[in-house]
């Protein structure tokens, strides 16, 4: 939430930058430990959807695990007071420095994308004298209701082992002796607002676990990924992801035994909501049958718009009457670079405030200096 006294402390910053609503943040990570914990999940937070160190820690803080993509990030999330012990390593090209840094590290899991992929994590573990603590990614096939480029668990994906090279899968596990195998890994795609494909999923991975255990594998963990969405539409109004759903949804339908443990890996929506967009209005252009209101931010500060079509809820912080309908873009030149069409809001004037809001997540960490413009850098609503 934006409030009238943050809106002027606004008034003193350079645009654009990024807000960080830690009341929000924080009792959304409060939501997730506490409902996690009566359901018996642990949750390991993607790094890669907010790398920043004063979000890491907070949730570090409540007491969530990570899950890192890259070697880097894994000693981003030591830094910020992950343990060790409770790090997920996943990614399709886990290359060998990482591998090191990550056994250096004594994370807990990989979770192994290919059969090579095993055999050189098989190798490097036991050139350093160590045993690898691995998972192995399955494909579940599932169609997870999103967008066709986070979409990432059907059989046609470049993610995970599907079934049909499970005979060579389990050969190779027999052959590596450095490897100690845990469980599967499974995730189904982002942005999943469906319950349904949670409950799919948990379905799934009691399907994989007998076809693992048939052939001698005990299967001690069991990981369903990440993918819980939030609500771009109404941001303000509905923050709270459903991670009850989530949890019930899997509980529902994955049967758990004696000694085994289940995990998730949530992302987006752990940060989507506390962060939003805040810029200036440059120019009003108005065109002959359009108008524009030209933002100093664009698609180097939220690549999520031109990327993969995605809404965010666009707001006049500065005027909200009269209503006028216009376009809000942003100020790289490239068509793409939109951030809401035909938009019924309050008119826009040069040097207007305006939020684009669910900015938390895959926001900050993709952004990048094309055009030489600077970064946009973080605020925290703690410290204004
Ligand atoms: C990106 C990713 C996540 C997090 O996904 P969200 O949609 O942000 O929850 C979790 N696990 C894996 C393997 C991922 O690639």
């Amino acid at each position: 939430m934006i409030t009238e006294s943050a809106l002027r402390s606004f008034e003193r910053m350079e645009t654009p930058f990024f807000y960080y609503d830690m009341d929000i943040l924080r009792r959304t990570v409060d939501n997730f430990a506490s409902t996690l914990s009566k359901y018996g999940i642990t949750a390991h937070y993607a790094v890669k959807a907010n790398s920043n160190d004063r979000i890491l820690r907070t949730i570090s803080g409540a007491g969530i695990q990570a899950e890192c993509a890259t070697g880097n990030e894994i000693t981003l999330a030591l830094a910020n007071g992950f343990p060790a012990a409770g790090i997920f390593f996943d990614g399709v090209a886990k290359t060998d420095k990482e591998i090191i840094t990550a056994l250096k590290a004594g994370i807990e899991i990989f979770n192994c994308e290919s059969i090579q992929e095993i055999e050189v994590i098989d190798a490097i573990a036991g050139s350093m004298g160590l045993k690898a603590a691995i998972a192995v990614r399955v494909n579940p096939d599932v169609d997870a209701h999103t967008h066709k480029y986070i979409t990432t668990g059907t059989e046609e994906d470049k993610f995970g082992i599907s079934a049909g090279a499970f005979d060579q899968l389990f050969a190779t596990l027999a052959r590596c002796r450095n490897l100690s195998f845990q469980g599967i890994h499974m995730h189904a795609g982002s942005q999943i607002t469906d319950m349904s494909v949670f409950a799919n999923i948990g379905k799934k991975a009691a399907e994989f676990e007998k076809i693992f255990e048939d052939h001698g594998l005990q299967v001690k963990l069991l990981n369903l990924g990440g993918g819980l969405g939030v609500d771009y539409n109404d941001p303000l109004g509905n923050w709270m992801p459903d991670v009850e759903g989530l949890a019930r949804a899997i509980a529902d339908n994955l049967p758990v035994k004696p000694g085994q443990s289940v995990h998730i890996e949530p992302g987006r929506a752990m940060v989507a909501q506390c962060g939003h967009i805040i810029s200036r209005v440059v120019y009003v252009k108005e065109g002959l049958k359009k108008k524009f209101a030209i933002l100093d931010c664009g698609m180097h500060t939220l690549i999520r718009p031109a990327l993969y079509q995605a809404h965010h809820e666009v707001e006049n912080l500065s005027c909200k009457a009269p209503i006028e309908k216009y376009d809000v873009v942003g100020c790289v030149c490239e068509s793409s670079d939109t951030f809401a069409q035909g938009l019924e809001g309050g008119a826009p004037h040069r040097g207007d405030f305006f939020a684009i809001h669910s900015a938390g997540a895959y926001g900050q960490v993709m952004n990048m200096k094309y055009l030489q413009r600077d970064l946009a850098p973080a605020i925290y609503s703690d410290d204004i």
